[in-house]
């Protein structure tokens, strides 16, 4: 019997960031992720290294946990 836990993780504190890569100059930025984002997608943004609107693949979403202090 599989115990699936995909349900139970604690989205909220989590923030889903998504990496995506300039075609024209290779540099990486980062965004908050949106709901429409996946991997391999094409986006129109402002990279500041070409300093113009490219098109840009996202390469990766990953989730940053909050780091609670102590
Ligand atoms: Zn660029």
């Amino acid at each position: 019997m599989l115990r699936g836990s995909k349900e139970e993780l604690p989205r909220q504190l989590a923030t889903p960031i998504t990496v995506m890569k300039c075609e024209v100059c290779g540099t990486e930025h980062s965004r908050p992720h949106q709901e429409q984002d996946f991997v391999f997608k094409k986006l129109k943004s402002f990279c500041p290294k070409c300093n113009a609107e490219t098109e840009m693949v996202v390469v990766s979403i990953h989730v940053e946990e909050k780091k609670q202090k102590t």
